[in-house]
């Protein structure tokens, strides 16, 4: 692997550049802009993936075998940074970096050649249920039942935290098969249809004014057994494997890269950013190519080994970090324009006027829903247990 970019990088770069020129509709970037959680508005993200797929871009890490784009790491890094400098829509991660690597690392040829092809080109959309009321850190404690019954499991429970369930068709999920013995050892791995009948999502608001969380409730919902992932009451490596692809495979570095660039816009716009703000967007940039250059280490390893292993949570802790850094200097970037509270204007495709600047509308809620990022995905407390025993050995 090499980390500084080559004569061929250059004309990778442009390519690329020239695809986003051609392909980004201002609609399209407008979600990019105003996208504050996880996830870009749904229909955006959608319609950006089909556009990707179109071009066979859909999947750069994924395997050629499965509809991979063959790119090394850098070519990754270099399409990665420059879809977030453009502000395309972020690609819905569920499916492309979590449960679909999953599929691959431990799913059935079936399964592999009958989910992957629509993950990839955004015929599913999926979501995880993982989180309980009640277990989230203390995952394996978690009580979503499933009993056998002939053929089929039948779950009764509820899942919680469940990012863009309301669009999602499916849903991967961790339920208990075994109440006996020890927790982790009772897990099983499954994948189920959202539209099964017993199946109800109830919206969460986020403090941001986003619907992008919900609790689902599960009464009796019939999965067939033939949607296991792995062997029964064996769930608990197939969750731990996706989790590493969650905290590790996400692009932070490009996507930091790109918060960087849309925070140095607004200061250069409001004619701060040579003045008092430029110390700390020196310090936020050095920060932004520090995590770059780790996950280049993260990626490295994940070539060679075929596991993103327990960097991932440094990773994921570090950028997380780094990204309410880059959102908490917007909200101060643009002072009085952060109180107005303008939750319609401030939606994708709104017509309603903006107080202010346009470009500043997403400015508030991604400071307020970055917060959630240190808890999302695995807390920062419990990333640091993970890299004390994992990678110190303590
Ligand atoms: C925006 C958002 C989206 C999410 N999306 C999803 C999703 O799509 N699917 C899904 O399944 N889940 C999702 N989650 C849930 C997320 O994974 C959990 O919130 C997270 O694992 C923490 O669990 P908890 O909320 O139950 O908090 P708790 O586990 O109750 O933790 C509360 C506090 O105690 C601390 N703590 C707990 N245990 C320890 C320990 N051993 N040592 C030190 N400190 C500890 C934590 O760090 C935290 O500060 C999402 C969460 C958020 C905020």
């Amino acid at each position: 692997m090499h980390l500084e970019a080559k004569a061929d990088d250059q004309a990778f770069r442009e390519e690329v550049q020239d695809f986003l020129t051609g392909h980004l509709t201002p609609e399209l970037r407008q979600a990019g802009q105003r996208t504050m959680g996880i996830c870009s508005p749904h229909e955006a993200s959608q319609a950006w993936q089909k556009i990707l797929y179109a071009k066979g871009w859909a999947a750069p890490s994924w395997p050629v075998e499965h509809g991979g784009t063959g790119w090394n790491a850098m070519q990754r890094h270099i399409f990665a940074t420059e879809c977030n400098l453009a502000d395309a829509p972020m690609l819905a991660p569920m499916g492309l970096d979590m449960v679909g690597p999953a599929i691959m690392g431990y799913g059935s040829a079936r399964q592999q050649a009958g989910y992957l092809p629509r993950i990839l080109s955004a015929q599913d959309s999926w979501c995880q249920g993982y989180s309980e009321p009640g277990s989230g850190s203390d995952l394996a404690s978690l009580q979503c039942r499933a009993i056998r019954d002939a053929d089929d499991y039948i779950i009764d429970g509820s899942k919680i935290w469940t990012t863009h369930a309301q669009h999602a068709n499916r849903m991967f999920c961790l339920v208990r098969t075994k109440t006996s013995g020890k927790p982790q050892q009772g897990i099983t791995f499954l994948l189920l249809d959202m539209e099964s009948p017993g199946v109800r999502v109830e919206p969460i608001i986020t403090m941001a004014g986003n619907h992008e969380v919900n609790q689902v409730f599960f009464d009796a919902v019939r999965v067939p057994r033939a949607n296991r992932v792995g062997a029964e009451n064996e769930g608990w490596t197939v969750a731990k494997y996706l989790l590493e692809f969650e905290r590790g495979g996400r692009a932070w570095g490009a996507r930091l890269r790109g918060a960087l660039a849309n925070l140095q816009r607004l200061a250069k716009a409001r004619g701060i950013a040579n003045g008092g703000l430029s110390q700390r967007l020196a310090a936020l940039a050095v920060d932004v190519t520090s995590v770059e250059f780790t996950e280049q280490r993260v990626i490295a390893e994940l070539s060679k080994t075929g596991r993103i292993g327990p960097a991932s949570s440094l990773l994921k802790t570090r950028a997380c970090a780094v990204l309410q850094a880059i959102s908490e200097c917007g909200v101060e970037t643009i002072g009085n324009y952060a109180a107005p509270y303008q939750p319609k204007a401030s939606q994708w495709g709104s017509n309603v006027d903006a107080i202010g600047r346009a470009d500043e509308l997403a400015v508030v809620g991604r400071y307020l829903d970055q917060r959630a990022r240190s808890i999302a995905g695995g807390s920062n407390e419990v990333q640091r247990n993970i890299m004390a025993k994992l990678v110190l050995g303590m």
